[in-house]
């Protein structure tokens, strides 16, 4: 667990002051305290952001965000939403490939070119990136280490992605134990739809809801070249 030094160096602390919201502070003080697991949302953003962030809001639920940085240059008003609702916001690259297909100077473009869409729409420089489908390899990680970043992937696959029947979803994404990352996709109208009742299933279970970097508490120095699967995974080396 985050000793009380490290829970004072929030991602919220980075997030320009006239951004942060009344959702921000909510935000912070839902996470004292008891079982905790981080909603993770990638692909974005898109047509579907902005619903998904009134029923954030609405349910007080911070969340993250891995947005892939060609959609980020294309939409920089909803990064700004995301950022100002008390959102982590984060990189799934710029164009979302497969990346130990590419050179080891092609990953490195592919985080800094999402890097400064995202910026550009207003969120703290990224500390993660999440690696598309998945994938990464020594070369990788390498990349990750150099740009000074950790890697965030997940302990549950809510499967979304397939587009399969909400109910396997929500059963999927509610099955998660303390320290639980998981995976979800905005593009997909189903998960919107499966997000209130996987908010719901999850407070019943006794959990609330922290963003990827409260959940890890990570010190930048220390999660560089990580790869994290879960709340204990912050400094673990690949
Ligand atoms: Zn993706």
């Amino acid at each position: 667990m985050a000793d009380s030094e490290n829970l004072e160096n929030t991602y919220y602390d980075m997030v320009p002051s006239d951004l942060r919201t009344t959702t921000t502070k909510h935000n912070r003080a839902e996470k004292a305290g008891g079982a905790v697991v981080a909603l993770t949302f990638d692909d974005g953003p898109g047509a579907n952001t902005a619903a998904l962030l009134s029923i954030l809001e609405r349910e007080a639920v911070p969340a993250t965000f891995f947005l892939i940085g060609e959609h980020a240059a294309r939409h920089p008003e909803l990064v700004k939403a995301i950022c100002a609702r008390g959102h982590q916001v984060e990189n799934h690259t710029w164009s979302h490939p497969h990346l130990p297909t590419l050179t080891p100077g092609q990953i490195r473009d592919e985080i800094a070119k999402a890097d400064d869409a995202i910026m550009r729409g207003g969120a703290p420089r990224p500390q993660f990136v999440r690696p598309p489908y998945g994938e990464y390899d020594s070369r990788v990680v390498a990349a990750l280490a150099n740009s000074g970043k950790g890697g965030v992937m997940w302990t549950i696959d809510s499967e979304d992605w397939t587009m399969q029947a909400n109910e396997r979803t929500i059963e999927r994404a509610t099955s998660a134990q303390p320290g639980f990352v998981i995976l979800l996709h905005d593009f997909v109208p189903q998960t919107i739809t499966a997000v209130p009742e996987i908010i719901r299933r999850l407070r019943n279970r006794g959990f609330s809801f922290a963003t990827v970097g409260d959940l890890v508490a990570c010190n930048p120095s220390v999660c560089s070249g990580s790869m994290i699967f879960s709340q204990s995974d912050c400094g673990r080396q690949n």
